[in-house]
């Protein structure tokens, strides 16, 4: 089932942006999860790598993963959350994933939160390892979590324990 029907992107549109393994061996390196072509381009503006291009106001973005650093700084600058940024190198067993985050209140660093997948469903466990607030970056913060290694390509959200 496709986005537009599910609201959940699927296994196959997943496998057009998956970075390359060798680049996740490297060090942290943007995911784009857009898949609906609508007239938006803040994510391209935002990179000053140039990892990020959208050649036509329509199209859906197109990345460059060999230019991208990891800096993180197109995250909070899409209006989709759609932008995650991986880190598979942050520990043997653990990586470190950055998500935009919308709701309040939001976890403090030091926080064990619930990683959710794209569908809601609890994964497991997650630690907070730093909020940058989003009151600087129109309200979206970037929260930046480490996880089981395995869940570095599903978990895309967190539920803030009360
Ligand atoms: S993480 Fe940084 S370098 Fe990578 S695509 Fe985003 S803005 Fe560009
Ligand atoms: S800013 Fe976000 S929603 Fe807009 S084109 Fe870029 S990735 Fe897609």
């Amino acid at each position: 089932m496709t986005l537009i029907k599910s609201g959940v992107p699927s296994r196959d549109e997943l496998s057009t942006v998956i970075p390359p393994r060798q680049k996740l061996e490297k060090g942290p390196v943007v995911v784009v999860e857009c898949f609906q072509e609508i007239p938006c381009n803040p994510c391209e503006t935002a990179c000053k790598q140039e990892a990020i291009r959208v050649p036509n106001i329509n199209d859906l973005p197109i990345v460059d993963h060999e230019l991208c650093n990891g800096c993180s700084l197109c995250i909070s600058k899409c209006p989709g959350l759609a932008i995650f940024v991986i880190d598979e190198t942050y520990s043997p067993n653990e990586a470190l994933v950055k998500i935009p985050y919308e709701f309040l209140p939001l976890p403090e660093e030091g926080d064990i939160v619930t990683a959710l997948d794209r569908e809601g469903k609890v994964l497991g466990d997650a630690r907070v390892l730093k909020v940058q607030d989003g009151k600087y970056q129109d309200r979206t913060a970037v929260i930046s979590i480490t996880v089981a290694k395995d869940f570095s390509m599903e978990v895309r959200n967190i539920k803030v324990r009360g």
